[in-house]
């Protein structure tokens, strides 16, 4: 037996003894976690917003561990590495994945902590493990990595990435919680002239502007679109990332958009969201949506050894994996306890 975190339905986690994964798929790989985290996704999972998390399920899609068992299958890991686990399992070789969409894999995509169980546990066992895990550098700082698991990919591959941030541009981003940061912190790569933060917590804003954005709008009093129009001389931006996932911020996004710019979605939606094409229909503009493939995780590691990107200034929280209710309440409560990314640990 292990420990896992589990959910109960709407409102219901437990940290509670579970059978330990074993290799059930040639292809498979039994991990043992070592570091995890908690995902803005975990606690739309707990408020019932995703309907495929059924009762019983281990929550978790992020985390770094070490290999305890392969399947016959496995040809590039074998137990003792230690190993990455990318949110997105891939087989590499359907349809899909061999357009290089990942995350929408035949037999994977977002399965882990979703409709398998996940990483919020003392083991793991990983589908597709060949083209769905990493090998870690030898020397790499595991708080680093399991920020590579997701939130770092996501931020650039649906935020920078979808948005065809370029030099020069003007980018916005609306909502500075991990994934906003990680859209800031990637966005630099491309060297835009303006990056403008809006949020509605001045803590958050705060963080933004220590990792390098220009501007900082706290959107609490309905006026955020009038003062990004100030900021840009009436111009609007050239790319807005939306990475919150309710209306209100969508909205935003849509009415900053400069002529030829893109909106790109990173937020969940749960609700329907207004579309003004009777202001849009003739400004060029493009919206995009994605889920994260991670396909850009090799790329992210390494900018971390080259210490080029330095994720772990998202940690703010550390728990042993013992203490996850714990961590969970802080997290959920993360505008009083100033919280971005929470660290699991299982020494
Ligand atoms: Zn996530
Ligand atoms: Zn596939």
């Amino acid at each position: 037996m292990m420990k896992a975190l589990v959910y109960g339905g709407p409102g219901q986690r437990a940290w509670q003894s579970k059978p330990k994964p074993i290799v059930r798929d040639p292809g498979d790989a039994v991990v043992r976690i070592t570091t995890s985290t908690i995902c803005g996704t975990d606690l739309h999972i707990l408020k019932g917003d995703v309907p495929t998390v059924t009762p019983g399920r281990i929550l978790g899609h992020e985390g770094v561990g070490v290999i305890e068992a392969v399947g016959p299958l496995v040809s590039t890991f074998r137990a003792g590495d230690r190993v990455l686990i990318s949110c997105i399992s891939a087989c590499g070789i359907c349809d899909v994945c061999r357009k290089g969409m990942y995350s929408h894999c035949r037999t994977g995509g977002w399965i882990l902590g979703n409709t398998i169980d996940g990483t919020q546990a003392e083991y793991v066992r990983t589908p597709h493990a060949d083209t769905s895990l990493y090998h870690l550098p030898p020397d790499a700082d595991e708080e680093a990595m399991v920020m590579l698991s997701d939130i770092l990919p996501t931020g650039f591959e649906c935020g920078v990435l979808n948005g065809k941030v370029e030099p020069g541009d003007t980018v916005a981003i609306v909502g500075a919680g991990p994934i906003g940061l990680a859209a800031l912190l990637t966005a630099q790569f491309y060297s835009p002239a303006a990056i403008l933060m809006i949020d509605l917590d001045d803590n958050r804003l705060r963080v933004a502007e220590q990792f390098g954005a220009t501007a900082l709008i706290n959107s609490s009093q309905g006026t955020a679109v009038d003062q990004v129009m100030a900021l840009t001389g009436g111009a609007g931006v050239d790319v807005a990332i939306e990475a919150v996932g309710v209306p209100t911020t969508f909205d935003i996004c849509q009415a900053i958009l400069a002529p030829g710019g893109r909106l790109a979605n990173v937020g969940v939606h749960g609700k329907p969201v207004e579309l003004h094409l009777e202001k849009l229909w003739d400004r060029n503009i493009a919206i995009t949506t994605r889920l994260v493939d991670t396909a850009a995780i090799p790329m992210l590691l390494k900018l971390v050894r080259s210490g080029k990107l330095q994720p772990a200034k998202l940690v703010t929280h550390r728990f042993a994996i013992g203490d996850i209710m714990k961590a969970y309440d802080t997290f959920g409560n993360a505008a009083q306890e100033r919280a971005l990314k929470v660290i699991l640990t299982n020494p």
